[in-house]
């Protein structure tokens, strides 16, 4: 069989920038090329070679052969006669130390076999444990870049580094990297010799040196991103091996880019783009609480920020298994190589005592966003043994220990963690968001300290404020057991008027966390019987917990429902509001749990009427979803419940589908995502989008919105966007993600309606 293979072999002179056939790194390697910085010369074997090779097995050799001839002419030299070529791997998203690589090949019947070696290491089981960590498509396929070998252990003038253009922990501006002298870059990046910081190369080779941080400027503003470039002094020469978007703590990326914006080589908007949910959750992440209080055990580089605590474990396959079971683990080794990832994902932390800064396990933790200390030296592991020793201290598998991603410490034991102070730069970017966003990101709150919270985190106000947590006190739950209990009307005044002393203390307290903030307060929705004590001495005790028991509670006497028998509930609830309002004045809604009915809905505004509170509802039941017309005539607002609701239309138990089934239709392909996390848009989210087109109809400025898991997840957020929700509520630490994505999803929309009008425009003109 012959196949013609035009193109399929690009020379870096014939200047293709094209990702899809080249790959990441042979993509830049040309656009390097194409802007005059020192890349030794070569070629790519493209993607479209790969797709071929895979399907026949075979490799365009002619071509190959003839690519060579043309690097041998340029280079004024043959292949093992004064030219080595090196043979790389080239997938069009970076995937670090996933392939192989070929160095010093000096003969063409190797140099087939290497690019064979490279295409094939596609489908190793790490490379395809990669892609399926990092959602890359096995599809993609890579190419192999043939390159003219330069050597960084020619002689004293030579040598090999490593470096971010910004610090890729802290973003903090300036070159940060590392060197060795007299070595090839393999020896540096595989984390085999120990290298030293980059100020060494300045000293010894100044001029290079600045040459090396202009191509490191002039990198960064082509590409509008901080880069991770791999460099090679031969003889006291520069070349440029590799540059791409360095991978960076979250801490590091919000600071990059704010600082990019700054500078005008990012727009605001941009920069808002670059962000992802996880580089504001590690922001977010824990740190210990007052480190000085305790004696470390040890130190190491403090490669990826945050703290973590757990169990021990020298194997990765045993922190995954643990994980599995809800245990934290922190896993130790002496260093991490790509065929870790899954266990790396699985701790809570990593602890190695080799490697420096921008070894596989520190690179990989800080895209994690995982505390990760690398390189803790006195460490002396030994896995045979499961143990490691570090001064006279034994500590075995099965122990816990905390580490310290911010400090490089090491402690025995679980250490207080604590949630970290936001940056100057997270505060910016968080207000470019608030700029940029159309719908509101409050949060939910039960008490004075979660208000706080939502605060801290720069809610736009509650938008979820549950009442039953205000019966957990011994004093409210005896309270709340004498009402049910009692019988005669006296009985039940005298115990109603204490609730609606104990509800006022809570009001105040939350009413004067908000500080002026808006509060939606939801009135009480639990079932009577969860009150009770599950068994009981007393006779007349026992006789209650019988009738009020139900075999299904979730559907059963709550909610609303609640009061419609017992109507002197919510009112107690609503005097108990007013009366806190009265001391602390504060901007409150009522919320009516579990409605399906216009005159559930309309009993409620009788106990409210008066109190000049604004009363909406739930949207947590099917039936109120299909009467969502009727029902917006009588409410002030909707939100949904999207738990509730997802359980209604799922017909599953939240409390008993994932323990029981749910993990199996994962498994076997049925579900591809937990409903309860992420919106299941086909379904609940068609019954929503339905619900507010007829409820829009009654009343278009009806505002509506999202409480409930859901409210906090980023792909679910993107669909609440679309649906024209006026804002969502979500706990307080997914504030901060909530709003990235609102204005993420804000900025989407604005720039697609922008490219739809071009198309309508050029259109026009072509007709
Ligand atoms: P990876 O995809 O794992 O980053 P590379 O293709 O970058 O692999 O190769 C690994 C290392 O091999 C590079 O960092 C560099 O130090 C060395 N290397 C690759 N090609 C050459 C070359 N032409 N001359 C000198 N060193 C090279
Ligand atoms: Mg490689
Ligand atoms: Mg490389």
């Amino acid at each position: 069989m012959t196949v013609t293979y035009e193109k399929v072999v690009y020379s870096f002179e014939d200047l293709c920038e094209d990702k899809k056939l080249l790959g990441n790194k042979g993509a830049n390697l040309v656009t390097m090329v194409k802007m005059g910085l020192p890349v030794p010369p070569g070629f790519a074997v493209s993607v479209d070679a790969w797709k071929e090779y895979k399907r026949t097995g075979q490799l365009p050799e002619q071509a190959i052969e003839d690519a060579l001839s043309r690097l041998e002419r340029r280079m004024g030299r043959k292949l093992g006669d004064g030219l080595a070529v090196s043979v790389r791997s080239s997938a069009a998203v970076s995937m670090p130390g996933m392939m192989d690589t070929v160095l010093d090949v000096r003969d063409n019947s190797t140099m087939m076999d290497s690019i064979r070696k490279v295409f094939d290491s596609w489908e190793t089981p790490r490379a395809i444990e990669y892609r399926r960590l990092n959602n890359i498509s096995a599809e993609m396929g890579l190419a192999s870049i043939v390159q003219a070998m330069v050597f960084g252990n020619r002689d004293e003038l030579s040598g090999t580094g490593v470096l971010f253009t910004r610090n890729p922990s802290t973003g903090e501006r300036g070159l940060f990297g590392e060197w060795l002298q007299g070595a090839l870059g393999e020896e540096l990046v595989s984390g085999r010799r120990t290298p030293q910081p980059l100020d060494e190369m300045k000293k010894m080779l100044p001029d290079a040196y600045r040459q090396l941080e202009e191509v490191a400027r002039t990198l960064e503003q082509h590409f509008k991103d901080m880069q991770d470039i791999e460099f090679t002094v031969d003889s006291g020469k520069l070349y440029v091996l590799q540059t791409r978007n360095g991978k960076r703590s979250g801490q590091a990326a919000v600071k990059i880019a704010v600082d990019m914006a700054k500078e005008d080589i990012l727009s605001q908007e941009d920069a808002i783009l670059r962000m992802t949910p996880d580089d504001l959750r590690s922001i977010i992440y824990p740190h210990i609480h007052m480190p000085e209080r305790y004696q470390p055990l040890t130190r190491g580089l403090n490669a990826s920020p945050g703290a973590a605590t757990g169990i021990v474990v020298f194997y990765p396959e045993e922190a995954a298994i643990r994980a599995k079971k809800n245990e934290d683990t922190i896993l130790v080794r002496p260093e991490t190589s790509p065929d870790d990832i899954q266990g790396i994902a699985a701790a809570k932390g990593v602890l190695t005592s080799r490697g420096g800064l921008t070894s596989h396990a520190a690179i990989v933790t800080r895209a994690m966003g995982k505390p990760s200390v690398i390189g803790a030296s006195q460490l002396e592991i030994d896995l045979k043994k499961e143990q490691f020793s570090v001064n006279n201290v034994v500590v075995k598998k099965g122990d816990i220990i905390t580490v310290d991603g911010d400090t490089g410490y090491v402690y025995t034991g679980a250490l207080p963690l604590i949630e970290t102070e936001a940056t100057a730069e997270f505060n910016t970017i968080m207000s470019w968001c608030d700029d940029l966003r159309w719908i509101g990101v409050m949060g939910n709150a039960d008490t004075a300290e979660a208000v706080t919270q939502v605060r801290r985190f720069g809610g736009d106000g509650i938008g979820l404020c549950r009442t039953e947590r205000q019966f957990n006190t011994p004093e409210a739950l005896a309270a709340i057991r004498e009402f049910i209990l009692g019988e005669t009307r006296e009985e039940l005044d005298k115990v109603l008027q204490r609730l609606r002393e104990l509800q006022k203390e809570d009001f105040v307290a939350i009413f004067k966390a908000l500080q002026g903030m808006p509060a939606v307060i939801r009135l009480l929705d639990l079932p009577l019987h969860e009150f009770l004590p599950r068994d009981s001495k007393d006779s007349r005790v026992r006789e209650r917990i019988m009738r009020l028991m139900e075999v299904n509670p979730m559907m059963g006497h709550r909610g609303v429902r609640l009061a419609i028998t017992n109507p002197e509930i919510y009112k107690m609830q609503i005097d108990a509001i007013l009366e806190a309002k009265r001391e602390v004045e504060a901007n409150i809604s009522l919320m009516v749990p579990q409605v399906i009915t216009l005159q559930e809905l309309l009993w409620v505004r009788r106990i409210a009427e008066g109190s000049g509170l604004k009363v909406g509802m739930m949207m947590e039941t099917v039936r109120a979803c299909m009467r969502a017309g009727p029902l917006a005539r009588a409410a002030d607002f909707f939100s949904f419940g999207t738990n509730d609701l997802t359980q209604a239309v799922f017909s599953f138990s939240r409390e008993d589908a994932e323990k029981k089934f749910l993990t199996t239709y994962f498994d076997k392909g049925i579900l591809q995502d937990n409903p309860f996390q992420v919106l299941d848009v086909k379904g609940v989210g068609r019954l929503m989008e339905t619900a507010i087109h007829w409820a829009r109809q009654e009343k278009p400025n009806l505002v509506i919105s999202v409480c409930g898991e859901h409210a906090g997840d980023p792909r679910s957020i993107e669909v609440f966007y679309r649906m024209d929700i006026d804002y969502v509520s979500c706990s307080p630490f997914r504030i901060p993600v909530a709003k990235l994505v609102a204005a993420q999803a804000s900025i989407k929309d604005k720039r697609e309606h922008k490219a739809r009008l071009k198309t309508l425009t050029q259109q026009e003109v072509k007709c």
